[in-house]
């Protein structure tokens, strides 16, 4: 048996090797030319492997967002995290919505960069390890029928299915469904967000009952998606909820305390 295993993963090795020479492999984050194709099969330069999350300990400890100064202080939540009920789940966050986080997202949801996926996910697991965030089933948040069909593609379907492997779980893409179109959340206050959004989830019991369910999504705004989707799969019986968004879109108007998100067509 060791020595088929041993045949098997020689012979992986060598049509990659082969697969490398035919057509050289290229970074998904920054483009550039790799040796060749890393171990794991995850298409990414050393660069971008280390370079493209924010350090954790810049982050809320609970949403994932920018705390103020860079720093942690006290228990190291963000003012939102601090004065709220926390009604959005613990949530993994590589970075800011900017730069080459951005255009990775941008790549993959508007242009079908399906090959943008697998490092997503990497660098999502890695951070969901860091975080100390456990599951036993990987979720994607279900994207309104309309603007996924009209796209031809579920972006967090794809990072869903790349973060589950990355973590050996199993995946569940039909686990939560939307069952009515909520309107743009472009604009609107967190409260009417909340109210938006109210019934427009549903979960499979026999999917995740009894499990720590893991949701997954491109960017994080408000966080209101997250926690209508949270309180579905508490509903339906799941164990625990947590969540891993690539980006924030996260910022706050000083002493109004309301969120401003900038405009190229995100609803969440
Ligand atoms: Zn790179
Ligand atoms: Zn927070």
């Amino acid at each position: 048996m060791k020595a088929l295993a041993v045949a098997a993963a020689a012979a992986e090795g060598l049509g990659r090797w082969v697969l490398d020479l035919l057509l050289p492999p290229c970074c998904a984050g920054c483009g550039g030319a790799l040796a060749a194709t890393p171990p794991d099969g995850v298409p990414g330069c050393a660069a971008c492997r280390n370079g493209l999350a924010e350090p954790l300990a810049h982050q809320c400890r609970r949403c994932g967002a920018r705390l103020p100064g860079g720093r942690r202080r006290g228990r190291g939540r963000c003012a939102a995290c601090r004065q709220l009920a926390p009604a959005v789940p613990p949530t993994a966050v590589l970075g800011p919505y900017a730069g080459r986080l951005r255009a990775l997202v941008r790549a993959l949801k508007y242009r079908g960069a399906t090959a943008k996926a697998p490092l997503l996910g990497a660098l999502l697991a890695a951070r969901v390890r860091e975080r100390g965030l456990r599951a036993d089933l990987v979720v994607p948040v279900p994207g309104a029928g309309a603007r996924v069909r009209r796209r031809g593609l579920d972006h967090a379907a794809l990072l869903a299915q790349a973060l589950a492997e990355a973590l050996g779980l199993r995946c569940a893409p039909r686990a939560l469904v939307r069952v009515r179109n909520s309107p743009p959340l472009f604009g609107l206050g967190r409260a009417a967000r909340r109210a938006a959004l109210l019934g427009a989830f549903r979960a499979e019991p026999a999917l995740v009952g009894g499990r720590r369910v893991l949701l997954v999504d491109d960017v994080l705004t408000s966080g209101a998606t997250l926690a209508a989707c949270a309180e579905a799969l508490g509903g339906a019986g799941a164990r625990a909820v947590a969540a891993a968004c690539v980006a924030r879109r996260q910022r706050r108007c000083p002493g109004r305390g309301r969120e401003h998100s900038g405009g190229d067509g995100l609803h969440r």
